[in-house]
């Protein structure tokens, strides 16, 4: 049995009381579901939503984190940082990540590295721009961003892996791939994984989908036998919405 999760990035948004207030409405409403549920908040709210949920079943993850454990690089947050006030999981290789602040998969792979050494628990992001799927690239570029980042790991490790396919072109946009799209590559990351490693293991690696998923759209996504849950973006922001979403398994 894989695991099965929803995940909400809130990426930048939410101050510390909206963050309060959030996790409130979350914590008095969010209906029954088998899957695990898990938010993540920016940094300057995270340790608050940690104290907030101490005691209550979501779990709070990181968005980000830099690869060194210490030291000058001013801004960042490193893993030990993290997991000082209680934060285990941390989401690497957003699309937004690589696009505007220049991840690189050469630095995603030592950034996985550093969160595997330190016990860590990863949300891997990756997924092809529209331009990819346009040209008909898009399984050779999810291959090769896997390889890149992942596939230097022995076996043992991916069991703190769980990967979250999110196709630039549908986050934000409106625009979900379908649960057909969705299924289709979720089948050939597993099979790439097999190839690489075995059967076994890809059959136990927990497959995320991103992009656009909303309430309307949750349950047939996660109908599809290789997606196990989601990354939910704008529409993890309202109580309403996430939980709905939480709800579709
Ligand atoms: P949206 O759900 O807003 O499309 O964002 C998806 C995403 O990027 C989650 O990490």
């Amino acid at each position: 049995m894989r695991r099965e999760i929803v995940a909400g990035n809130w990426k930048m948004n939410m101050d510390l009381a909206q963050t309060e207030s959030l996790i409130d409405e979350l914590i008095r409403t969010l209906p029954e579901t088998k899957a695990e549920v898990m938010i993540a908040p920016t940094f300057t709210s995270l340790y608050r939503a940690f104290q907030l949920l101490r005691t209550h079943k979501i779990e709070v993850v990181a968005q980000n984190m830099h690869f060194e454990e210490s030291g000058a690089y001013t801004g960042e947050i490193s893993a030990g940082m993290l997991k000082s006030i209680g934060v285990n999981t941390v989401i690497l290789g957003h699309s937004e990540r690589r696009a505007y602040f220049g991840e690189t998969d050469e630095i995603l792979a030592k950034k996985v590295n550093t969160a595997l050494e330190q016990e860590m628990e990863i949300i891997f992001c990756f997924g092809e721009e529209l331009e990819d799927r346009k040209s008909g690239n898009h399984f050779k570029v999810v291959a090769s961003q896997l390889k890149n980042a992942l596939f230097h790991l022995p076996a043992d490790q991916w069991k703190n892996i769980i990967l979250a396919y999110e196709p630039v072109w549908a986050i934000g946009t409106g625009e979900t791939a379908s649960p057909e799209q969705a299924q289709e590559m979720h089948e050939f990351i597993r099979k790439t994984i097999a190839e690489v490693y075995n059967d076994d293991l890809a059959q136990g690696v927990s497959i995320l989908y991103g992009g656009s998923v909303k309430p309307n759209n949750a349950a047939e996504i996660f109908s599809k036998p290789d997606v196990d849950g989601g990354l939910i973006g704008g529409a993890s922001l309202k109580a309403a919405d996430f939980g709905a979403i939480a709800s579709a398994f």
